[in-house]
């Protein structure tokens, strides 16, 4: 075993790495400049945090939210990691600690906020930093939002110091990465990892608006006591859905930016702590959203393209647990899309490759075929359907849709493109409104041509359109639809259009899908409820204690020993000792009884030698004839030979408080048992 897989698993208790992690650590351990672009739940912070504890020296971690790196300085102590934060919401008495184990050489990792990055110099002269770690180092990119100008002085920083540096972020386009490579790494490309877009534990579901509120109400309801996010076009709705979610007994909270700062940190704060609040918030409520246990992400108004999207529902599962997504969407959202890219301030070429994000959005939205495919298509990798989506759950029935589109069309040019599709369905159906009326549009020949449809099964004829970029809103004439080129080879025949069926149908009410069986159920709740009681008790949110991968494991493995429960994911060396009866006591009703030298070997191979030198130990305690003096070595003895499980005498007689008689009573059987131990 590697020293990296070592320490994954006895300090943080995972049992393997995710994909790219392995190579990341190696590299950023070894010294090289690293660039790593992983998507949000890849599991970044491991990547500088395991390398940490393999270099000699302070590694320095800049990281762009003060709740983030109080919370992973937080999960690296419960690990049993040094570690500290100089932040401005520290108390005099943090700070006083941090520089305390500065000083005394025993601090492994020091975060330190961006702003502070200007006072700290001479701190930082004589901190012993060996290595600089950059989160979300998109934030050195003065073109995205999240531009801290602070960041700008990381370059120079690393220059002074000569040490090597590790930028991590999730945002992958190629401009941002240009100028990450510039700024952080004066222009000398580093190494760089550039990870998979796919978060195969998260669920993607689109439905077309029908009642929109009534379908989130049913998605949440399904899903009561999780935690999740209800992303909202407008402020206004975070506040009514919110409203709507507390009158049917879910807790829930809004957030948006017209909010006093101490409001939303308030939210944020509670959303961290609680488990299984919901927060209706509008995009504000972002990249601070840091907790791994979201278990589902909706959207009750389409996001502005396929990027945001994927941030968002990415937000959702980051500790690799099953979550699920819906992202609602119908006419006014595209019209209102549409009208935002149009009425925005960006020059002309920028607006056209938005409409063309939005469109890469609509097409996952309306596709006929499993959402990962597409979606991951647009970020330029391939997968097979993915058994995780709506679509691969429940195939779409799909039609020709060539001939009703042809006639859609045609009403829209008779019309001359100056109506939306309300009067548009009126004119197809041949329903003679005043309207249509007054312009005579009861005499065109397309009046009726579609009378053996529904109104209905026209809006999401139209729909759709709109979803393929057949027909725009014409933002100059209040919304009403024109034909884009794309549009042209159907209607000269040249082209055929398959469209969706049961897009016109009510969905069904979503059925949640359960975390763990029924037989498990019972189980997971009470190992939820302790671990609550533990997080109330600590004033941790309750994943830091251990999150839900870790207690559906439990709850489907039923550890029985400390040994077992060593082996359940992230359940570290610190956190078993800690938490590991508890939780134990939960799946039995009793843990067994371990001399804490002993629990320190748990889940190792050295636990079971322990064990057999415990055995044959005993049968030796009076001698081999059993008429000897009574002797005994200690636990520590014990646990040292485990270890390090010599093998030889010499050896063996280092071990402390392996007395002459003792080495020579027990000295050849406890050799016997290393032997067969290693
Ligand atoms: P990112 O910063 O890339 O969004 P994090 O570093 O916050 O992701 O990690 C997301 C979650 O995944 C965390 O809860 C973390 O504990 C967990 N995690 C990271 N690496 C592993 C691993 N190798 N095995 C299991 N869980 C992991
Ligand atoms: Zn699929």
């Amino acid at each position: 075993m590697t020293q990296a897989q070592d320490l994954l698993r006895s300090v943080f208790g995972f049992d393997g790495f995710r994909p790219g992690q392995a190579e990341i650590v190696e590299a950023v351990a070894d010294g090289q400049p690293m660039l790593a672009i992983m998507p949000t739940g890849g599991g970044k912070s491991l990547c500088y945090q395991l390398p940490a504890l393999m270099r000699e020296g302070v590694t320095l971690v800049i990281s762009p939210l003060i709740a983030l790196m109080r919370d992973q300085v937080r999960a690296l102590r419960a690990a049993g990691v040094e570690a500290g934060a100089l932040t401005s919401s520290n108390t005099d008495d943090e700070t006083a600690a941090v520089f305390a184990a500065l000083d005394a050489g025993t601090l492994r990792l020091l975060y330190l906020a961006p702003e502070r990055l200007a006072s700290s110099e001479r701190l930082l002269a004589r901190a012993g930093v060996s290595l600089i770690a950059v989160d979300e180092a998109h934030c050195v990119s003065q073109w995205g939002h999240d531009f801290r100008p602070d960041y700008l002085r990381i370059g120079a920083l690393r220059r002074s110091m000569g040490v090597p540096l590790a930028a991590f972020t999730a945002t992958a386009d190629a401009e941002t990465r240009d100028e990450i490579v510039a700024r952080l790494f004066d222009g000398v490309a580093p190494t760089l990892f550039l990870g998979g877009f796919d978060r195969p534990n998260i669920h993607l579901a689109f439905q077309p608006k029908d009642k929109p509120r009534d379908q989130i109400l049913a998605f949440a309801a399904a899903r009561k006591g999780q935690s999740g996010i209800v992303y909202c076009g407008t402020r206004a709705k975070t506040e009514s859905l919110s409203a709507a979610l507390g009158a049917q007994g879910h807790s829930a909270a809004f957030y948006h930016g017209g909010m006093d700062p101490a409001d939303r940190r308030a939210v944020e704060t509670r959303f961290a702590a609680e488990d299984g609040l919901i927060v209706c918030a509008t995009i504000a409520f972002g990249m601070g959203v840091d907790k791994p246990d979201i278990r589902w992400v909706a959207h009750a108004d389409l996001p502005k393209s396929i990027e945001s999207y994927y941030q968002e529902i990415g937000r959702a599962g980051r500790d690799g647990a099953p979550a699920e997504t819906l992202t609602l969407y119908g006419p006014e959202d595209i019209r209102l899309r549409r009208s935002q890219i149009d009425e925005g301030a960006a020059p002309n070429d920028r607006k056209q490759a938005d409409h063309g994000r939005l469109n890469a959005l609509l097409g996952l939205a309306e596709a006929l075929g499993c959402r990962r495919q597409v979606l991951l298509g647009y970020f330029g990798e391939s997968h097979d359907p993915c058994g995780t989506c709506d679509l691969c759950d429940r195939p779409p029935e799909t039609f020709d849709g060539t001939e009703p589109v042809r006639m859609a069309l045609s009403a829209i040019l008779r019309t001359d493109e100056r109506f939306g599709t309300g009067h548009l369905v009126d004119v197809l159906v041949g329903r003679a409104t005043d309207k249509v009326r007054a312009r005579n549009h009861d005499d065109l020949p397309t009046f009726g041509v579609g009378k053996d449809r529904t109104a209905r099964d026209w809006q999401a004829i139209f729909r759709q359109m709109m979803g393929r970029d057949l027909v725009r809103p014409d933002p100059e004439r209040h919304g009403a639809l024109r034909m884009t080129q794309a549009a042209r080879p159907v209607l000269r025949g040249e082209a055929s259009v398959e469209l969706r069926r049961d897009a016109m149908r009510t969905p069904d009410r979503p059925v949640a899908r359960a975390l763990v069986s029924d037989e498990d159920a019972p189980l997971l709740s009470a190992l939820k409820a302790k671990r609550r009681a533990l997080a109330e008790a600590q004033g941790w949110p309750p994943y830091m204690i251990f999150n839900d991968k870790t207690l559906i494991e439990m709850a489907e493995t039923r550890p029985a020993t400390l040994d077992d429960m060593a082996r359940i994911g992230g359940v570290g060396a610190t956190k078993l000792e800690r938490y590991g009866s508890a939780f134990l006591d939960v799946i039995a009703g009793g843990a067994e009884e371990m001399h804490p030298a002993r629990r320190k070997l748990a889940g190792r191979a050295a636990g079971g030698v322990y064990d057999r030198l415990l055995s044959v130990q005993g049968a030796l305690t009076r001698g081999p004839d059993g008429t000897g003096k009574p002797m005994s070595c200690t636990a520590g003895t014990l646990r040292w030979i485990a270890e390090r499980q010599p093998g030889s005498l010499d050896e063996l007689a280092r071990a402390p408080g392996l007395s002459a008689p003792k080495l020579d009573r027990f000295g050849a059987a406890f050799l016997e048992v290393c032997r067969d131990g290693a």
